[in-house]
């Protein structure tokens, strides 16, 4: 029997607990938390997510600001706005929705976003602390990943995961998390040889290569625990990187596309902001 983790279901009962939080914060210190995105271009994809990023920000009693930059800003614009907002005390959390432009070093934006303001975990002193199990803000994607295989109650330490996929966002950070769980991890990607080999010894498997169903069930073992975190246009309907159907049955814990990481993914990025308007504030040990 494969059990359905539902990310939504999921998902909910942490924005219930962040607003919870929020609203009690905001009394106490008459200043709620306050999240600015940047958002360049008119990327359909990119305005989708900011716009579910900022209903979710609403929702939980956070302020939300979105920036619309124009294709055509230079990075030496884009470093300034985002200089301005390190300096503002009334900015907690600072989103640079990705990708950028060809023109604009995405290294470097993600460098200049002050650290303590790393809402998505992507500045490299966050990814060194993942690294070195020092405390950090965590990338939301991974962090919802941990938080779903936490809710399957499957002990994590000493199985074998495989994460497929060694994206900066994805990949890598998830299994440095897993690893950090003491499991024993193999990154697959691209270039990997003879892939199911691999798939198929995997107790945790998780799926971020962007490719629609390209996990079948004769790639997995029997009682697999394994995360979708693909998002794929296919027929006009999103699915994910697992053929959902086929693994039903065979996997004993199963992520949806949609409804499963995507949920997961905004309310750990509401985590990160009260989290940051906390340390900011000072509140953190309270
Ligand atoms: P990405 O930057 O394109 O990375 C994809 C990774 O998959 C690369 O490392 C690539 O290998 C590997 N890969 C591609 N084809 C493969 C294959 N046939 N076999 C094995 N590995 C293969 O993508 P990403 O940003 O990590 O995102 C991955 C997927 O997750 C996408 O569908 C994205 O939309 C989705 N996503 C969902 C959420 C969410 O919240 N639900 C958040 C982020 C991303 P190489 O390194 O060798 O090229």
């Amino acid at each position: 029997m494969t059990t359905i983790i539902d990310g939504k279901a999921l998902a909910k009962s942490i924005r219930e607990d962040v607003k919870k939080e929020v609203l009690n914060l905001t009394e106490k210190t008459g200043v709620s938390p306050h999240l600015v995105v940047i958002l360049i271009g008119d990327d359909p994809a990119s305005h989708s997510y900011v716009k579910a990023k900022e209903k979710a920000c609403k929702n939980a009693g956070i302020r939300s600001t979105k920036l619309l930059r124009e294709p055509n800003i230079s990075q030496s614009q884009l470093l300034d706005l985002i200089g301005t907002l390190n300096r503002d005390d009334d900015v907690h959390g600072i989103l640079v929705q990705l990708p950028l432009p060809k023109h604009i070093d995405e290294n470097q934006v993600l460098l200049t976003i002050k650290k303590e303001k790393d809402v998505d975990g992507f500045h490299p002193l966050n990814i060194a602390a993942l690294h070195m199990n020092e405390d950090g803000i965590l990338p939301a994607t991974p962090k919802g990943i941990l938080t779903m295989l936490k809710s399957t109650n499957t002990p994590l330490k000493g199985k074998k995961a495989v994460v497929v996929g060694r994206s900066n966002i994805v990949g890598k950070p998830t299994a440095a998390l897993l690893l950090k769980e003491h499991a024993t991890v193999t990154i697959a990607h691209s270039r990997t040889e003879d892939l199911s080999y691999h798939t198929r010894d995997a107790d945790i498997l998780v799926a971020a290569a962007g490719r629609a169903k390209m996990i079948t069930a004769d790639m997995i073992k029997e009682g697999a625990v394994v995360i979708d975190v693909g998002v794929n246009r296919m027929d006009d309907r999103l699915v994910g990187d697992v053929d959902f159907e086929g693994l039903l049955g065979k996997a004993a814990f199963l992520t949806p596309v949609p409804g499963g990481v995507g949920p997961m993914t905004i309310a750990s990025l509401l985590e990160n902001t009260l989290a940051c308007y906390k340390n900011l504030k000072g509140l953190a040990r309270d």
